[in-house]
């Protein structure tokens, strides 16, 4: 067995690699670069930590893993140490005598894994000590975890991150792998070139995340929404809501409270001690649903969140993917699900004007906010249009930054085309085909309603009065332009304003109409307009059912990445249940006592698949996922005593 196959059985208790986990370790093991591409909860950690294990035994040294998270080192250490692991970390948040016990614990060879702020990684002292280290040949590996924070493309920019070329310049022979998410080919080719990576071995693997049910739905009364989502798909259950503002988080945390969830807020505008609070709570404890900005959740390795929701629109594909990828890492299902309004659209539009950036960057923000809005209007397959997104990304960097893999292009645009031709059984518009109206005549009526009020007034209006005019409702307003006498006027009569809303926030959607944010919110034709116009261009809309649901209500079906997933907590017989029900209490206890989340003791699979075979001896407990050699020997008799 390869040293590489052993460290996994023995040290994390895990029986195979998963996808290209192997190749990685393989190649890193034998001295060689690597860059590495894999969505959230592919297992990117298992990639350096095995070869950080592995060198080290070879007398190799310490491997330094950069990571910009020093608020989840202490978790991420701890979970090594729960393996056997001797690992250490050296941030901000130690005192002087702390860091030099891990300087000297490191130079005296004893620590496998060293984990690192990249701000410290620049220091001349941390520097010095590399330099020792590496003199004496014990520096084995350097890991560069969220490696598109080295991007000011991906929304992650640490400007520290461009000091790692240091690393590479100074000590060319010490092997490197740099980790990402990021499935943005901009963002891909930039942290190629920053961290010098032009001649890594690099692997992708697909962004598919089988487990995950997307669905978006049309914008009404968010919260009563996503109340009703809770409720009655993920009640009891641990989730993250994505909210634009943080005015948003705190009103939303405190409402999601009032109707019992356990909620918490979390913004970079809050205190530290207060999102380090929140954020150990949401870790620690189960069923907490955390209201949050963007600023949560890099890093965050919850395995059992259970869901992902947007009340708000983010600003892109890549932002919206990572987001939602942050739910079901075990691989049982979880949902994303977003509400999506014209209110969304006309803010992400301003947001980009209005943003102090150079014309050039505004115009790559648009282009990607559109793709987000196709995403959004979409009547056919979500995940089909995620992975074609992402798929004609990575051909396109294929043959500008001429390299990548071309089997894992090959790869993503199988899957995409497998989910394009017969839909993927997993997303909103897959699972519930919608109905779809040819709204080319309202939306005629519309635009020319805009551009005729335009002609007559000398002014533009908003959303509200133009379809007033449309409907033909002689409102004060109307009546003080005299716009009764709009050759539209009435027109759209047939109409409900839902529907026109609808038509109005895919006209804006398709760059049709402007929104004017200066003259409130006025709108305003735009050359797109012209083929709608003309009617040479149809516009097809997915109806607005009076009281569609938010999702359909999930048939408890299990569509795991594992080839034989665990049994899941449901499956389970009654006898099994109270022995499940006692080792999560038993692990409460231990998770508290080590001050770590309960997932770095067992995860639930491991806990499932210990009650489902009622261990009466030790040596019954063998190859149960997630028991390795020293958990065995330090939870084993315990876990046993607890079914028994
Ligand atoms: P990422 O960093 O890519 O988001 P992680 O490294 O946190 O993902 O891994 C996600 C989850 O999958 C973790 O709980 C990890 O323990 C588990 N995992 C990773 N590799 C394997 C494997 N080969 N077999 C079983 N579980 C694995
Ligand atoms: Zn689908």
């Amino acid at each position: 067995m390869s040293s590489a196959l052993s460290v996994l059985h023995d040290v994390f208790g895990y029986p195979q690699f998963r996808g290209p986990q192997e190749a990685i370790v393989e190649h890193v093991i034998g001295g060689g670069d690597a860059l590495v591409l894999m969505p959230t909860g592919g297992g990117k950690s298992l990639c350096y930590q095995v070869p950080a294990i592995v060198r080290h035994a070879a007398g190799r040294g310490v491997a330094i893993v950069v990571s910009p998270l020093i608020a989840l080192m202490h978790d991420q250490v701890g979970a090594l140490h729960e393996l056997g692991v001797p690992a250490a970390f050296l941030n901000s948040t130690l005192d002087w005598t702390q860091a030099e016990d891990i300087e000297r614990r490191l130079l005296a060879g004893q620590i496998t894994l060293l984990y690192a702020a990249p701000e410290r990684v620049a220091t001349p002292r941390f520097l010095g000590l590399l330099d020792t280290l590496h003199a004496h040949g014990h520096l084995s590996l350097f890991a560069i975890d969220e490696a598109h924070c080295v991007s000011q493309w991906g929304h992650d920019f640490r400007p520290e991150y461009r000091q790692l070329t240091v690393l590479h310049e100074r000590w060319p022979g010490v092997p490197r792998i740099a980790l990402t998410a990021t499935a943005d080919a901009t963002t891909r080719a930039d942290i190629v070139e920053r961290l010098q990576l032009q001649d890594a071995a690099r692997f992708v693997s697909s962004f598919d995340r089988p487990n995950i049910r997307y669905a978006i739905v049309e914008k009404k009364d968010p919260t009563r929404q996503l109340l009703q989502f809770i409720e009655r798909e993920h009640a009891g259950e641990a989730g993250v809501v994505y909210c634009q503002s943080r005015k948003r988080v705190e009103e939303l945390a405190q409402t999601l409270c009032e109707h019992g969830l356990d909620a918490l807020p979390y913004h970079a505008g809050l205190p530290a001690e207060v999102r380090q609070q929140n954020q150990d709570r949401f870790l620690r404890q189960e069923g907490v649903v955390m209201c949050a900005t963007i600023a949560f959740g890099m890093g965050i390795d919850k395995p059992d969140v259970r869901f992902v929701a947007h009340v708000d629109m983010p600003k892109n594909i890549e932002g919206y993917y990572q987001e939602t990828g942050r739910a079901g890492r075990d691989g049982a299902p979880a949902d994303a699900w977003m509400a999506y309004g014209l209110q969304d659209v006309v803010n992400q539009r301003r947001m980009i004007d209005e943003s102090p950036a150079g014309e050039d960057f505004k115009q790559v923000m648009r282009g990607k906010l559109d793709a987000l809005l196709a995403l959004a209007e979409a009547t056919d397959c979500r995940r089909a249009r995620l992975l074609g997104y992402f798929g004609e990304q990575l051909n396109a960097i294929d043959s500008r930054a001429d390299g990548l893999d071309s089997t894992l292009a090959e790869g993503q645009s199988d899957s995409y085309s497998r989910y394009s031709t017969h839909g993927c059984g997993n997303c909103d518009n897959c699972l519930r085909p919608p109905e779809v109206w040819d709204a080319t005549d309202c939306a005629r009526k519309l635009l020319s309603t805009i551009y005729r009020v335009q002609q007559m007034s000398g002014i533009g209006f908003g959303a509200g009065h133009l379809m007033d005019i449309v409907r033909g409702k002689p409102t004060d307003k109307v009546k003080q332009f005299g716009h009764e006498r709009v050759s539209t006027f009435g027109l759209g009569a047939e109409f409900s304003e839902a529907q026109l809303r609808g038509v109005l926030r895919q006209l804006i959607a398709l760059s049709a109409v402007s929104v004017d944010a200066e003259r409130f919110n006025t709108l305003r034709l735009e050359d797109a307009a012209r083929p709608i116009l003309k009617g040479e261009q149809p516009v097809r809309l997915r109806a607005t059912t009076a009281s569609s649901p938010a999702s359909a209500p999930r048939e408890r079906q299990r569509k795991a990445r594992a080839a034989a997933p665990p049994p899941a907590a449901a499956d389970l017989d009654a006898a099994a249940q109270a022995r499940f029900a006692a080792l999560k209490a038993w692990r409460a206890e231990v998770a508290r006592e080590h001050n770590l989340p309960a997932y770095v003791i067992f995860h639930d699979a491991t806990l499932a698949a210990i009650a489902a075979r009622a261990p009466r001896a030790l040596h019954e407990l063998e190859g149960i996922s997630g028991i390795g050699a020293t958990k065995l020997e330090r939870y084993g008799a315990e876990v046993v005593r607890v079914c028994r």
